[in-house]
Parts: structure tokens; C-alpha cells; sequence
């Protein structure tokens, strides 16, 4: 069983629920796209699923229909007991835990040992900095896929030198291989969001460093991209020894927007 419009409108109704905006609630009304972004999500049978912001159980149903053990961190405690309800016969039981996502301790929920995947229909306005924190608390999840904001896909999964490449690309490259996957039209939510939507897969790999070179990597890029307009001599020179960019190969004369992940790396090391 899956949601569509009539459904979740009645559920809507039936709670007297007003979608929340300041909570980018966009419910996903077409149980086409509901499959297809779980099944985007790499989840199989007997897998664990974390979802994060599950609303009504849109994705959630769709999730647990593929056979994956879904656990669904939702911070609205007025759609909480109405999603209980939604995923109450699921099969295999959904859990159901009233939280936000980015404070809840993630380690607790993923737990290790067993393949994790991540499927989420983030909230637009917090989507980035939820994607960015469980990829860095719950090293548990293998891969898995988030519907957001067009501009934010693209965004996350940008290379060196495309438009679309900033300060998420970066981070987000650290952990994961990310692609943008597909789209998804405004029709497909209610309320409909006035942007439109992509969706992002992504699976992990090693990442380049251990925990204390990140922390460095992580705060050139934040200077660097801070400044993105100017040369990396100046935006980064409260930051840097002198000579670091020549001894990590790096043109002094270049701009954070043309920096990989591995020229960040070379220069967190010099
Ligand atoms: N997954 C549902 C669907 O596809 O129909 C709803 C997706 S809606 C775009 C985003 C959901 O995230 C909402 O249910 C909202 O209440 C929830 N949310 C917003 N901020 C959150 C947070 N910090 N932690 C957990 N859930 C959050």
C-alpha cells in the first residue's frame, strides 16, 4: 500500500494538519515517484533504512514494500502519531522515532553491523546541512538517495569547475560518490513547492584522511569558498603557512571554485 492524493489530503483533513512551511513540508502525493525514489535508494530486502523527515510515510510505505527495515526520525510531533498510523501494518514494521535530525544522536539509531541506507525527502531549507550530518555521524550507511531542491542536487554533486560547485560539493565528496540522479516534477508534491526538485544517489567511499585532517580540510574550504571570488593567497592567508600552495603544487593565482578534493587535501597536508 502506498499514499496518493486523495489519501494524504484526507489524512490532512481528517487531523485537521496545515503543511508546514517553516518545516519544508512538501508530502510526495504520487506513489510512482514514491517507488521510484526508494527504489533509487539501492534498498533491498532485509536492509535497514534511515529515513529522516517521513511526514505521513509517503516514501516510508514504499521503503517497506521493497522489504527494508525502515527507521523514520521525524520532528514534528503533531505528524508523528498520524504516521504511527499510516505504517502501523507495515510489513516489516517501520520505527517510528520523534526526533531532530540534526541533534538526535544518530549513532544510537545506525546502529553498525548491518548495510545501511539513507532515503530521505529532505526539508528544503535545512536539506544540505541533515545530508552533510549523516554522512559524518552514521559511517554505518553504505549509500542511499535524497530528493531536495534542484539547485542543492546539483550543488552536492558538482565536480571542480562546474557552476554548480561550492562548499557541500567538497564535504559532501569526502565521504560519498554523488550523482545526481533524475527529477522530479512540482505536480508530484502537496503543496506544491515553487522550485523544482532532484534527486541525489550517492554511495560511500574511504575517505581521503582520518578525523583531524577533515576538521583542516573542512575549514580551508570554508575560507576558501567564504572568499570565492578572490585568488587563494588572499581568501586563505589568515589560514595557511606561507608557501603552502607552492609546496602542494597549487597556483597561488587560483580561485576555492577550481580546487578538488584532492588539491584541498594536498593543501590541508603542506
Ligand atoms: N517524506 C515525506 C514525503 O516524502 O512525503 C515528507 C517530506 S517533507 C519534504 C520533509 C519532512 O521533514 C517533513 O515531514 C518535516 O516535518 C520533516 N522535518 C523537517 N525538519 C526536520 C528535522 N530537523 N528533523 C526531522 N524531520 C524534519
Amino acid at each position: 500500500m502506498t499514499l496518493g492524493a486523495g489519501r494524504i489530503r484526507a489524512l490532512l483533513d481528517d487531523h485537521g494538519i496545515t503543511p508546514s512551511r517553516a518545516l519544508g513540508q512538501n508530502f510526495l502525493i504520487d506513489p510512482n515517484t514514491s517507488r521510484r525514489i526508494a527504489a533509487a535508494s539501492g534498498a533491498v530486502v532485509g536492509d535497514a533504512v534511515l529515513e529522516i523527515g517521513p511526514g505521513l510515510g509517503s516514501l516510508t510505505l514504499a521503503l517497506a514494500e521493497l522489504g527494508a527495515e525502515v527507521t523514520a526520525v521525524e520532528l514534528d510531533r503533531h505528524l508523528v502519531p498520524v504516521l504511527r498510523e499510516v505504517v502501523a501494518d507495515a510489513d516489516p514494521p517501520v520505527r517510528v522515532v520523534e526526533a531532530d535530525a540534526l541533534e538526535v544522536d544518530l549513532d544510537d539509531l545506525v546502529s553498525p553491523g548491518r548495510r545501511w541506507r539513507l532515503a530521505a525527502n529532505l526539508p528544503y531549507n535545512v536539506g544540505t546541512t541533515i545530508f552533510l550530518r549523516v554522512l559524518q555521524e552514521a559511517p554505518a550507511i553504505a549509500g542511499g538517495v535524497v530528493l531536495v531542491q534542484r539547485e542543492v542536487a546539483e550543488r552536492i554533486a558538482a565536480r571542480a569547475g562546474d557552476d554548480a560547485y561550492g562548499i557541500p560539493s567538497v564535504k559532501a565528496a569526502w565521504w560519498v560518490h554523488a550523482r545526481v540522479a533524475g527529477r522530479v516534477p512540482a505536480s508530484v508534491f502537496h503543496p506544491r513547492p515553487r522550485v523544482d526538485s532532484s534527486f541525489v544517489t550517492f554511495e560511500r567511499h574511504d575517505p581521503p584522511g582520518d578525523e583531524q585532517l577533515r576538521q583542516r580540510v573542512f575549514a580551508l574550504v570554508d575560507a576558501g569558498f567564504g572568499q570565492r571570488r578572490k585568488m587563494l593567497r588572499r581568501s586563505l592567508v589568515d589560514h595557511i603557512e606561507p608557501g603552502a600552495l607552492e609546496q602542494a603544487g597549487i597556483d597561488p593565482t587560483r580561485r576555492a571554485e577550481e580546487l578538488a578534493l584532492d588539491d584541498w587535501v594536498r593543501l590541508a597536508g603542506a
